[in-house]
């Protein structure tokens, strides 16, 4: 470990709840120490919203505990340890290049947890070097905080520095440090770890501690344990259908990249989908496709069902009455997950009303879109504001047929076809962080030190459902890098 770090008195107080737990689960790392530390993004509006100062945060102080120079008061950094099914293999992981400096409650009574990731070496550290590029880093501030803004539950960015530090990977790159925001780093994979090395007792404590801080409030009937299993299954289904209808594609669901909490974690290779194709991968590791677009709530279900095991010993103490228990659960996310999809999709139909036909309705525009090969954002956009017939698209028999499909279905309804548009509007992103468009903003970041580019980028994403004149330029996709496109993780 480092010799002591300087503590700093600051209004971003922290506590560290999580060190209570069973020793087993974390162990204590301070954050390497780096050269020379450059702000080189701070999340504004996120500062404010969490009331903390922006002042104190621009500053010395700031850049002191971003960079992991200096710890702020009431913080005591651990780094969590970890397993994790990775492309369906069992493994010991752990924070290998992250601590969690503590947990910041917000005037609004909210815990969260602040984690420095690319911070330097950890127990858990294996072969890497527990550090991180300024490329990725950007890319993660980038995409999750434009997931915050379409509404989708997600971890979020304080802040990005540069270390001064050259980072050996294929060439040297400039280090940087991200500061995570989460509503806490419990995964599957915590779980996983807990029921595999640990005591029962553990993982009592870890399921107590995981129920009183993400489902605090709630009236508990029955088996604790039971309610947190469909708790999570719940959350899980939702999130996933907000990513599919968005045309998220996350690229590495292994199951220590599922938290309990119910928030997308890990922007390593993930990206939006262009062209409409339920085989979509962009991640160069995912050769076989597992964690395609359309494989999303299929895979999420099987990662489900990795957690619900491990709560078997908690869930009866029959262990066949368990395994039932558990598999009757798990046999409820593909209904709670397509309930929650066929609902977006009538929103992005702007359908208020639900017909038994609608699905035949939504199968059909998809059938049709990736016959076409139909860019899945502009696609609905040209829907929501009647453009289509003004394209090629409109010229397909089988599209007009739809369509007229689909207008009778929305003159069944009550609400004037004004009221569907405004629906539609609010389902329909006008902007998506397109591929061609990060890579873009990373490259005059990381090459030229331009962050202008990213900073433009970063406000049409902030307000997606605005449909604003400035976004116009951003839903071009004759630059799309999606053909051949290809992602990385953990670099
Ligand atoms: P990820 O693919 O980002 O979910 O990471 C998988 C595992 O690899 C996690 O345990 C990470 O902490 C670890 N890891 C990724 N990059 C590094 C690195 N540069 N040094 C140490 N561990 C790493
Ligand atoms: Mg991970």
């Amino acid at each position: 470990m480092n010799k002591e770090k300087e503590v700093v008195e600051t209004g971003f107080h922290l506590e560290n709840t999580y060190a209570k737990l069973p020793e087993k689960l974390f162990s204590r790392q301070d954050p390497s120490s780096v050269r020379s530390p450059k702000l080189v993004v701070l999340n504004l509006p996120l500062i404010e919203s969490l009331g903390l100062n922006p002042e104190e945060l621009k500053g010395e102080i700031g850049v002191g505990i971003f960079s992991g120079n200096k710890i702020p008061k009431g913080s005591t950094p651990i780094a969590q340890a970890y397993a994790g099914h990775q492309f369906g293999y069992f493994t010991m992981l752990g924070d290998g290049r992250a601590v969690l400096l503590g947990e910041y409650v917000t005037p609004q009574g909210e815990r969260l947890d602040i984690q420095l990731k690319g911070s330097g070496r950890t127990p858990y550290s294996r072969g890497g070097d527990g550090k991180a590029t300024i490329g990725p880093m950007l890319r993660e501030y980038i995409i999750s905080e434009a997931m915050y803004a379409l509404g989708i539950p997600t971890t979020r960015s304080l802040a990005v520095v540069t270390t001064g530090e050259n980072i050996a990977r294929e060439t040297y790159l400039p280090g940087a440090v991200l500061t995570r925001v989460a509503k806490s780093h419990i995964r599957v994979g915590t779980f996983q770890y807990t029921a595999n090395w640990g005591t029962i007792e553990d993982l009592k404590a870890l399921a107590d501690y995981t129920l009183e801080r993400h489902f605090k409030g709630e009236e508990i009937k029955g088996n604790p344990y039971l309610y947190l299993l469909r708790g999570v299954i719940r959350r899980q289904a939702e999130l996933v259908a907000k990513w599919q209808l968005v045309g998220f594609i996350h690229g590495v669901m292994n199951t220590d990249n599922v938290t309990i909490s119910g928030e997308t974690i890990d922007y390593g290779p993930c990206a939006f989908m262009d062209t409409y194709d339920p085989k979509t991968v962009f991640s160069s590791i995912d050769t076989g496709g597992r964690y395609a677009y359309g494989n999303q709530p299929q895979i999420t279900a099987w990662n489900l069902a990795r957690f619900a095991e491990t709560l078997l010993p908690l869930l009866s103490t029959d262990q066949e009455e368990a395994v039932a228990i558990a598999q009757e659960e798990i046999a409820k996310f593909s209904d709670i997950y397509h309930e929650k999809w066929m609902s977006g999709m009538r929103g992005k139909l702007g359908l208020f009303t639900e017909e038994a036909e609608d699905e035949v309705l939504v199968e059909r525009l998809l059938e049709l879109m990736e016959k076409e090969q139909a860019d899945y954002t502009n696609m609905f956009l040209d829907l929501t504001f009647n453009h289509l017939q003004d394209t090629k698209f409109y010229e397909i028999k089988e599209f007009k047929e739809w369509y007229k499909l689909w207008n009778e279905r929305r003159n069944r309804q009550d609400q004037s076809e004004e009221e569907s548009k405004e629906l539609m509007k609010r389902n329909n992103p006008a902007v998506i962080p397109r591929n061609h468009r990060v890579e873009e903003a990373l490259e005059a970041a990381v090459q030229y030190y331009d962050y202008s580019v990213m900073e433009k980028l970063l406000l049409v994403l902030s307000d997606p459902y605005a449909h604003s004149k400035e976004q116009e330029a951003y839903k071009d996709v004759s630059k799309a890098l999606s053909c051949g496109y290809k992602t990385y993780c953990g670099t």
